[in-house]
């Protein structure tokens, strides 16, 4: 009778498979000859463990379908993007979204009501149920349900690190757990934050584990990773670069201050130096594209807003030292459009050491970053734990549609 695994044993296997999944997860279709050569782990051991996730319904494995050189071909293992997935939430400025996404990163279904000017995040978790609701009533019988994740502004996050929102006695999770009788055990996290995620993980920075993601709307806030891992301060509200003081003789701010980075450089400022109506945010869209026809006024409103953009970002860089900058929400197309402006600034202002390497990116997830990353957060526990996530999948099954 062989002895039973020791621990450790059983440890290893966790680990390697978390390897194998994550790996499919953010590669996609990989063949084992292939996963043997980037995991480092031998043949016998990569087969085995593609055969343990097959067997569990997270992966498939298939011939490929174009053999390339004789003999017997290695067989490509696949995450079930269709099957295996995450509930990913988001409370925009002006809109609450839910989407299903795969395992793999793609977004199966996504539903979306307008959030009405003055809800508070207490009042957006009813609505964003039933966009839940709405979804899981088209999901498949054998459908498995691996977590979810809530991105949101305004937050403060407790010692524990769950976020709390004032006016609900508990967390915003668990409030959408309450709110869906069984949710899948909801985690939030700052809009900025989890946008930031996205690109690091699948977006313009992958691979970059040094980087400081720029997201722009109403507000400018920042999600920066060091080291890859998400620097969040304490109860989550670092990042706050929107007020950063750059101009003492500038305009008061809604925090209270006066010359704030975001009088400068959100959409509020573009559309006022444009000589438009400062709460259309649909303008903005059509100021950048005056400004790219040689309309002046548009042009010079770009051009003043994209110096204290460069400006903000040099005293960044600074600090931080990141490897990249990424210009995402409507600061990504304010940064394409005055690029070069930005770049001026980061020319001259930080230091040689600070600025020599560093990379100045928009965005490339567009407005599904946030419910991408949001994805990221929801899939971890399977991630690292491939075979156990059996009992989560099953709450919806318990979830009343
Ligand atoms: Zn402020």
């Amino acid at each position: 009778m062989p002895a039973a695994p020791s621990a450790s044993q059983e440890e290893v296997r966790r680990q390697n498979l978390g390897a194998v999944l994550r790996y499919v997860h953010l590669h996609g279709p990989t063949s084992r000859a292939e996963l043997t050569t980037r995991l480092g782990l031998n043949r016998s051991t990569i087969g085995a463990l593609a055969a343990d996730l097959a067997a569990s319904g997270l992966v498939t494995e298939e011939a490929p379908t174009t053999a390339r050189r004789a003999g017997r071909p290695s067989l490509v293992v696949s995450p079930r993007s269709d099957r295996v997935y995450a509930q990913a939430l988001s409370i925009d400025a002006d809109r609450l979204r839910a989407a299903r996404v795969g395992l793999g990163g793609r977004i199966l279904d996504l539903r979306e009501v307008a959030r009405p000017s003055g809800m508070s995040t207490v009042d957006a978790v009813g609505p964003l149920a039933d966009l839940v609701r709405d979804m899981e009533r088209c999901v498949a019988a054998d459908a498995l349900l691996v977590g979810g994740a809530v991105a949101v502004t305004d937050t403060t996050r407790d010692a524990d690190d769950r976020i709390r929102i004032v006016g609900i006695d508990g967390t915003l999770g668990a409030a959408l757990d309450a709110e869906l009788s069984a949710g899948p055990g909801f985690v939030a996290g700052d809009l900025a934050d989890i946008a930031g995620l996205a690109e690091h993980v699948r977006g313009v920075a992958a691979g970059v584990d040094d980087l400081i993601y720029l997201h722009g709307g109403l507000g400018i806030s920042a999600g920066i990773i060091m080291g890859g891992r998400l620097v969040i301060g304490h109860r989550g509200h670092s990042g706050k670069v929107g007020h950063m003081v750059v101009n003492p003789n500038g305009l008061p701010c809604g925090c209270g201050s006066r010359g704030c980075w975001e009088t400068e450089i959100s959409e509020t400022a573009l559309l006022r130096h444009a000589g438009r109506d400062p709460h259309d945010r649909a303008a903005v869209a059509e100021v950048l594209r005056a400004a790219a026809d040689g309309d002046r006024t548009a042009r010079e409103a770009v051009e003043r807003v994209a110096d204290w953009l460069g400006f903000g970002v040099a005293n960044l860089v600074n600090v931080v030292n990141p490897d990249a900058v990424v210009f995402g929400g409507s600061l990504g197309d304010i940064f394409a459009a005055g690029a070069d402006v930005v770049r001026e600034r980061l020319d001259a202002m930080p230091l040689a050491v600070s600025r020599e390497h560093l990379r100045l990116e928009a965005a490339a997830l567009g407005p599904d970053a946030v419910l991408i990353g949001a994805a990221e957060l929801a899939f971890d526990k399977l991630l690292a734990d491939p075979l156990n996530v059996g009992v989560a999948g099953q709450l919806r099954t318990t979830n009343p549609a």
